[in-house]
């Protein structure tokens, strides 16, 4: 009688920031009322807005919102 064996390999997966069609998103949230920046491809713009807001409402708290993508992909096995 034959054996058989079957080997099953589960490859390992890495998270790789993606930078060629989704760009990172950053946006500002007054926490004191519910105003937002709107969303920027770049933080400087979501910071001049909080000073601007935190100079006409005197609010002087807010949440700063960072989003990126990751593809996952598997990882390169090196033997
Ligand atoms: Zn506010």
């Amino acid at each position: 009688m034959m054996a058989i064996t079957k080997i099953w390999r589960f490859a390992d997966w890495v998270l790789k920031l993606e930078t060629s069609n989704s760009r990172p998103m950053y946006e500002m949230e007054c926490v004191s009322c519910d105003a937002t920046s709107g969303v920027a491809e770049e933080p400087t713009g979501p910071q001049d807005w909080a000073l601007k807001h935190a100079g006409r409402t005197q609010h002087t708290l807010f949440r700063a919102l960072h989003t990126c993508f990751f593809h996952a992909v598997p990882k390169t096995v090196r033997e």
